[in-house]
């Protein structure tokens, strides 16, 4: 399967970024390898996130999810990435599934990781979420 730009890892960072991809008409798809909120929804209580003063990270992060999933159905969970790979323009994506998951190219835009994520060896580099929204605009 073919897309410009693959995130991985569905937490607030994933999920933020997912939404601006899709609605700056980018095909997006994003992988995550638990359950999707990362941090957060193992938070037992988030404070002070705009919006909501007090709010258990569960809460928060399937708000995020209903949020995102009314943008993309191209959100997989339980799929891990295991090895990305870049030819040229290209990146390869290899994951822990038999699926048709288990290979993905993302063309042209390339990959983002959020911060926490380790996969470092490869030719990408973690974002931040800021980073995350100026990299966004800027395609
Ligand atoms: C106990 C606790 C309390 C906190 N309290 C607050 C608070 O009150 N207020 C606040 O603003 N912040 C709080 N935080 C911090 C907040 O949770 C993090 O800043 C936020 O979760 C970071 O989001 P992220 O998307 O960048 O990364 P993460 O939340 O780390 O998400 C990364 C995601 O990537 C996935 N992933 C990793 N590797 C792979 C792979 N190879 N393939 C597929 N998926 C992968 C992970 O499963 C995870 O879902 C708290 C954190 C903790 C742990």
């Amino acid at each position: 399967m073919n897309y410009e730009l693959a995130i991985i890892g569905a937490g607030p960072a994933g999920y933020s970024a997912t939404i601006y991809a899709v609605r700056a008409g980018i095909k997006t798809v994003l992988l995550e390898k638990g359950f999707g909120g990362g941090l957060a929804a193992i938070s037992p209580n988030i404070e002070n996130y705009p919006g909501f003063e007090s709010i258990s990270g569960i809460d928060l992060t399937e708000k995020m999810k209903a949020h995102v999933s009314k943008y993309s159905n191209d959100i997989h969970y339980n799929v891990e990435v295991k090895k990305i790979k870049k030819d040229k323009d290209i990146f390869i994506i290899e994951a822990n599934t038999t699926s048709q998951l288990a290979e993905l190219i993302a063309k042209k835009t390339g990959i983002m990781i959020p911060k926490q994520n380790r996969l470092l060896k490869y030719d990408v580099r973690p974002f931040t979420k800021s980073e995350v929204f100026r990299w966004i605009y800027r395609i």
